[in-house]
């Protein structure tokens, strides 16, 4: 009999757990379905879209190297997809689905239902987590609940993950050739820079192949810098499922033995798995609601014309507006500037976080729900683990540490290249207004202060 795999964030065929198994069980044949309506109510970028477009291009070749048929179905929203998969595999004659889990509320709701309206045609489902190493609900604090703070999360998760855990699946063997010919890539998502992100497995394996054997010393050391290419840009692969979690695991243990290296990067890989788990098990986070119910109440400024400011780069920050317009132009924008521009928002405009977020889902080619809310909801003070309220990033201090020859702003605010290292992150008002740069949009100092008063009148009515 003929087996069907739903493929989704998972765009691999090594360490694929729903691939490796239903290719164990019997012939495969694959579907995905491209939900345009959906994905634009998740806000995900058009840049994000036309990545998981080109990969599929490329998923589809790869697939067809192993006899698996790849079959595209478009619908508006999800839920059409029980509908759609009850035809599919009445025609086909189908009894088996097979595919990998994902958290977000939605997508939960998408893969229950569709499970219940299967089992009525006698289709069983198989469900894998092929996204996390341990599955959400199994890292669990003594009183059996997830934890709320990431440090002892973490320890337990390395407790729990042995080396059986954390060996990637192999990819699927060579099946016979089927009757069903795969359909062809629509054009689907926008455009993006394909100079900076390759689509096939090979590139991707290389950029995690060549990230680990540089990265020794220097990520550790560098990795907070923005101006130096030391971290790994993975997350849109990683995001889009082209490379598996476990696959980058075991390329770590297997090609560099620096301590303090493995210590780091997994710990970063294990903050994915956190803010995974999280949505999974608390589903107020996909609603848009606080992880501290007490933050809901909080009230933040409605100002448009700042909010836009802060979106355009133009806030008279450099660090800020090199951020702001690396997103735009790159689709990405390195950790430390995202907690950064977050904290700006948050902390010293007051904006509303949930802005900050769609607007971010909207421009990231690695958007992702889960590390994008966590992260979110961590600068603004209103997650789980997140930066107490007083701890106020200062944008002058941060830029100057982390920026210090202020080549990252160099590089994205050309209007400033022209000043020395010591005044690019605080330029004089003469200086903007001769470059053409906007002066700073607050006051700092000001503001920090404003945001503390507020905060801590909230906190003693609360
Ligand atoms: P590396 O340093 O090489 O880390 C390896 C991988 O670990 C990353 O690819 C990512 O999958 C994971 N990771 C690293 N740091 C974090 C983190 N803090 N939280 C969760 N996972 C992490 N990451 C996304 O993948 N998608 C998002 O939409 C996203 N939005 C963010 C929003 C805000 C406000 C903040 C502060 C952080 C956000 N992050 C997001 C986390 C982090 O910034 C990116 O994962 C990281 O910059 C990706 O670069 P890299 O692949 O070179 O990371």
């Amino acid at each position: 009999p003929l087996h069907l795999i739903w493929f989704r964030n998972d765009l691999r065929l090594n360490d694929n757990p729903a691939l490796f198994n239903a290719a164990k069980a019997g012939s495969v044949v694959g579907v995905f379905f491209i939900c345009e309506k959906q994905w634009q109510e998740h806000n995900d970028s058009p840049a994000k879209l036309g990545l998981i477009a080109d990969r599929l291009r490329e998923f589809s070749k790869e697939l067809k190297q192993k006899n698996i048929p790849l079959k595209i179905i478009a619908v508006d929203y999800f839920t059409e997809i029980p509908g759609k998969l009850t035809q599919f595999c009445k025609k086909h004659a189908i009894h088996d689905l097979w595919f990998n889990n994902e958290y977000p509320l939605n997508e939960k709701k998408r893969d229950d239902q569709t499970e219940q309206e299967l089992k009525k045609i006698s289709v069983t489902s198989h469900r894998f987590n092929g996204d996390v190493i341990l599955p959400p609900g199994s890292v669990l604090n003594n009183s059996g609940s997830m934890f709320q703070v990431f440090t002892p999360f973490s320890n337990a998760w390395r407790l729990r993950a042995n080396p059986e855990i954390l060996t990637a699946f192999k990819p699927p063997r060579k099946q016979s050739e089927l009757a069903i010919e795969s359909d062809e890539i629509p054009q689907f998502g926008g455009e993006y820079r394909t100079d900076l992100w390759q689509v096939t497995t090979k590139s991707i394996h290389s950029r995690l192949h060549k990230f680990v054997e540089r990265s020794e010393q220097s990520y550790k050391e560098l990795r907070d810098f923005p101006a130096i290419n030391a971290t790994s840009t993975l997350s849109p692969y990683l995001t889009i499922g082209a490379v598996g979690i476990r696959e980058c695991i075991q390329v770590l243990i297997e090609t560099n033995s620096d301590e303090a290296f493995h210590r780091q990067w997994l710990t970063e890989l294990i903050w994915r798995e956190f803010y995974r788990h999280l949505i999974a098990t608390n589903p107020r986070l996909s609603q848009g609601l606080c992880f501290k119910p007490v933050a809901d109440n909080l009230q933040w400024q409605v100002n448009q014309s700042n909010f836009q400011r802060w979106c355009d780069g133009k806030t008279g920050f450099p660090i800020v507006d090199a951020g702001m317009r690396q997103l735009k132009q790159t689709g990405w924008m390195h950790n430390r500037v995202r907690m950064i521009t977050a904290a700006f928002l948050t902390k010293l405009l007051r904006i509303d976080w949930r802005l900050g977020e769609a607007h971010f889902m909207q421009h990231l080619m690695d958007g992702d729900f889960a590390s994008n809310n966590g992260g979110w909801q961590w600068s603004a003070s209103v997650g789980a683990d997140s930066v107490p309220y007083f701890r106020i990033f200062n944008p002058y201090r941060q830029a100057e540490k982390f920026d210090p020859q202020g080549n990252y702003v160099r590089k994205f605010v050309p209007e400033l290249s022209s000043i020395n290292d010591k005044k690019i992150h605080q330029p004089s008002t003469l200086s903007c207004e001769t470059l053409g740069y906007p002066n700073p949009m607050i006051d700092y100092a000001s503001e920090r202060k404003k945001t503390l008063e507020i905060w801590s009148e909230f906190l003693n009515t609360a």
